[in-house]
């Protein structure tokens, strides 16, 4: 299962015991898992191993990348077990919110994540199937639904439904001919309860939703996103498969909404210390992106 090559293993490399590989595909988790360990080198566009773990801490958050990283890019050489790090996601957010490590090539390595709830639990996008989240999504309750952000983070949608006979929740214009029970038609705001609101953003694709969980914690998929370099919010003109007008558009009416956390497929998270400080980043965001289109 993890089975980087230390034959291939990157020149930029510390030595030690913690190497990444060639086969990095510079999804960033590892970097946000452990940063103190992994850096990215602008030179490859990949990752690589900055500083060897110098504590027990270190090592856990390391292995727990290996975990993580959705192509076995990283490796320990002699071999660390991993047994505890695999038990160790999904890892808890804030209140009852959890980020599921095991990224999926599949959905080049997006992030996904888990809202542990007792009228049943929600998966936002798919991690990885893999027996060990399978045994720790088990023990906190498993999974009644999912919502899938685009169509580019479905992953192992399909092993999730069967595992958990879950309803997944999609807008339509993304869902094209996979198997989804539940398709989003309208362009405005659906409240799936109290509690959960669809919001659509087209513009990355023209089905992307954003997902509104008890005002504080908004899912974006791919919509919106902290940069990794200057930790502003950001969007991605190079990533935008729809429209850029429509994106931006997406991203002005997210200010009608109240949340404190951004939590993306790719890119980093972004906690906001209220909702209105989120509201000024938004703002801030969207004056600099405006600035852009008008040059
Ligand atoms: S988690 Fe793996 S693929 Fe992603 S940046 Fe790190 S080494 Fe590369």
């Amino acid at each position: 299962m993890f089975v980087a090559r230390v034959a291939q293993r990157l020149p930029e490399n510390v030595p030690g015991v913690f190497f990444v590989d060639d086969s990095c595909i510079d999804c960033d988790a590892c970097r946000q898992i452990a940063p103190a360990v992994f850096a990215r080198s602008p030179r490859l566009g990949q990752s690589y191993v900055a500083a060897q773990p110098a504590s027990a801490t270190a090592e856990a958050r390391a292995l727990m990348a290996v975990v993580a990283c959705p192509t076995a890019s990283i490796g320990t050489s002699p071999k660390r077990p991993v047994g505890a790090a695999t038990s160790a996601f999904p890892e808890r957010l804030e209140d009852d919110v959890y980020y599921c490590g095991w990224h999926a090539e599949a959905s080049y390595g997006a992030a996904s994540y888990l809202i542990v709830r007792s009228r049943g639990n929600l998966l936002v996008d798919s991690p990885r199937a893999a027996r060990p989240l399978y045994d720790r999504v088990d023990a906190l309750g498993g999974v009644r639904t999912m919502v899938l952000s685009h169509r580019d983070d479905v992953a192992d949608h399909a092993a999730f439904a069967r595992r958990y006979g879950c309803e997944r929740v999609m807008h339509a214009a993304d869902a094209g001919a996979l198997p989804i029970e539940r398709r989003v038609t309208a362009d405005v705001p659906i409240a799936l309860d109290d509690e959960l609101t669809i919001i659509p953003v087209p513009g990355h694709t023209r089905g992307s939703i954003a997902l509104l969980y008890r005002e504080k914690f908004l899912f974006t998929g791919d919509h919106l996103w902290l940069d990794e370099d200057d930790l502003r919010l950001d969007m991605g003109r190079g990533v935008c498969w729809y429209s850029w007008a429509e994106q931006l558009r997406s991203l002005e009416r997210l200010r009608d909404f109240r949340f404190q956390w951004v939590l993306p497929g790719h890119g980093r998270r972004f906690r906001a210390a209220s909702a209105a400080a989120m509201g000024a980043a938004l703002d801030e965001t969207i004056a600099r992106l405006a600035n852009k289109r008008a040059r």
